[in-house]
């Protein structure tokens, strides 16, 4: 029996006029019905939320009281976190020892938010004329239009529903059609958490209909998307009809460099996380290891046989450490690159094959290739997938001008034990984040975004809230003399 799944629109849980199914792609079969909104469901959706955002059941709210509401969901996401996780991980193949750790984690980013709701102050100005007081009033930016890519949904949505209802802002949350399942489910805990009809709005659908459909609407205010860049430059200049503020979170091909005093073993970890995890499905997967000529032969040794023993499996297996990709259309577009690295120059190291044994799902093995110039596409391309580009270096020089050889700049990492050099990198690399010693570490207090092609604004962070506001400034004259000359300017 297939589950389905209903959208949630004005505070009601509705089927939507059709469906499509969604595949599980551990196994390759369907598993449960999804509801397609339609433009018109959009259109409803935003409606709603336009008119929450002016109702008083929203609106009249105080800030320590939406708060209050952002703390209940942030409990209720903790509490269903084992439910969600198995959801995720059913929908998108990603291992429920990650879906599991990284929900319970949503939670903490939902109660930072929940914290920040009121301390989001206006401003008094000091203004250059006697008889006025002028003060600033933050205000919120009006109906968020969000959109979520498959990878990490509820994690994802965190990050703009956080902030947005921290605000007071209201939102229409489009799940991506890959694995929507833990986002529509998600949508009971918001009805439970007690936010009035209509703030949060939750719906799933293509893009070409669904997501065209709410990035083109006139009445919204803002777009907060993660996705890939072909789709914001498409949202960007549909956003130019409202002139919607738009932040994009978008892919990356990060770096990781590592130099000859650099602890092997530690690298070796690190390396193997910020590839293999997720089965490389992650927009920091650190894709490119760049490797000091002394470090090299051990380095690949160990990664090599760390790479061999990863055990491949069951998504909903505890024990399993690399699940399958989400898609076949994914597994397709890696073994695509792959095959055009590999005639590129590219020597394959390990892996490059279908995870044998497995059934129809879309396994794939952990793989690693050395290249040898930034032509090959692995290194040029996103990938999104378990796929280890390797290039070597000898100076420190080279290593920052590799790893700034590419229009994105999302992550990068350093490794080494040079406190000086570790700097030197951190000023050097043109990437939103630098991880010393460390890599794939996130937190609600830390900002997170690109440079280039890898997007536009930070999610995470004091600051994301204020992306939601817009300031309003307010004159108020103090002198009961009548006003003199109007004909010129005050
Ligand atoms: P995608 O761009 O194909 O789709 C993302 C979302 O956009 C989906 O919900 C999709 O339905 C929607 N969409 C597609 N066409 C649309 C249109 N015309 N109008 C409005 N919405 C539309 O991306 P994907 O393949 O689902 O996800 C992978 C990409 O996401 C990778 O590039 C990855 O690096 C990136 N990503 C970035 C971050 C980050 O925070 N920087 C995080 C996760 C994933």
């Amino acid at each position: 029996m297939l589950k389905s799944f209903q959208q949630y629109i004005d505070g009601t849980f509705e089927d939507a006029t059709t469906t499509f199914d969604s595949v599980n792609p551990a196994t390759g079969a369907v598993w449960a019905k999804m509801p397609a909104a339609s433009a018109a469901d959009v259109d409803r959706a935003v409606q709603a939320a336009h008119r929450a955002l002016s109702e008083p059941a929203w609106a009249a709210l105080t800030a320590s009281a939406r708060g209050k509401l952002l703390y209940r969901l942030a409990d209720l996401v903790a509490e269903n976190a084992q439910q969600l996780a198995e959801l995720e991980t059913a929908d998108t193949g990603k291992i429920i020892r990650e879906t599991r750790s990284q929900i319970g984690y949503v939670a903490e980013y939902y109660r930072y938010y929940a914290g920040v709701a009121d301390k989001i102050q206006g401003a008094y100005l000091p203004v250059d004329k006697p008889d006025m007081e002028v003060f600033l009033r933050r205000e919120p930016v009006g109906v968020v239009a969000g959109i979520v890519p498959w990878n990490s949904q509820l994690f994802l949505s965190a990050v703009k529903l956080g902030p947005a209802l921290a605000a007071g802002c209201t939102i229409v949350l489009k799940a991506s059609e890959d694995g929507p399942a833990p986002l529509l489910a998600f949508a009971r805990l918001v009805h439970q958490a007690g936010f009035p009809a209509g703030v949060v709005n939750i719906l799933t659908g293509f893009g070409a209909d669904c997501g065209q459909a709410l990035t083109t609407h006139p009445l919204v205010s803002r777009i907060a998307f993660t996705g890939g860049p072909e789709t914001a430059r498409h949202i960007v200049r549909n956003s130019a009809e409202n002139l919607a503020a738009t932040s994009l979170e978008l892919g990356g091909k990060s770096p990781v460099l590592v130099f000859d005093d650099a602890d092997l073993e530690s690298v070796s970890n690190a390396v193997i996380a910020g590839i293999f995890a997720a089965s490389g499905q992650s927009c920091v997967a650190g894709s490119r290891l760049l490797v000091q000529r002394g470090m090299r032969e051990r380095l690949l040794q160990r990664l090599i046989e760390k790479a061999r023993a990863i055990r491949i499996g069951d998504p909903q297996d505890v024990a399993t450490e690399m699940g399958p990709l989400a898609t076949r259309r994914q597994r397709d577009h890696i073994e695509s690159v792959l095959k055009a690295s590999l005639a590129a120059g590219a020597v394959l190291l390990t892996g490059g094959e279908r995870a044998a044994g497995l059934g129809e799902g879309y396994y794939f093995q952990p793989t690693i290739v050395d290249c040898p110039d930034a032509q090959v596409p692995s290194v040029a391309q996103e990938l999104f997938g378990p796929v280890l580009s390797v290039m070597t270096f000898d100076t420190e020089a080279q290593a920052v001008a590799l790893a700034n050889d590419t229009r994105y700049g999302l992550a990068s990492g350093v490794f080494t034990r040079d406190l000086t050099r570790a700097h030197r990198l951190t000023r050097a690399l043109r990437a939103g984040i630098v991880w010393v010693n460390t890599y794939r570490a996130v937190s609600p207090i830390v900002p997170f975004g690109g440079y280039g092609l890898s997007g536009l604004g930070r999610e995470g962070g004091l600051d994301a809230v204020l992306e939601y506001t817009r300031t309003k400034s307010i004159w108020i004259r103090t002198s009961d003399e009548p006003i003199a000359d109007p004909f010129v300017m005050r």
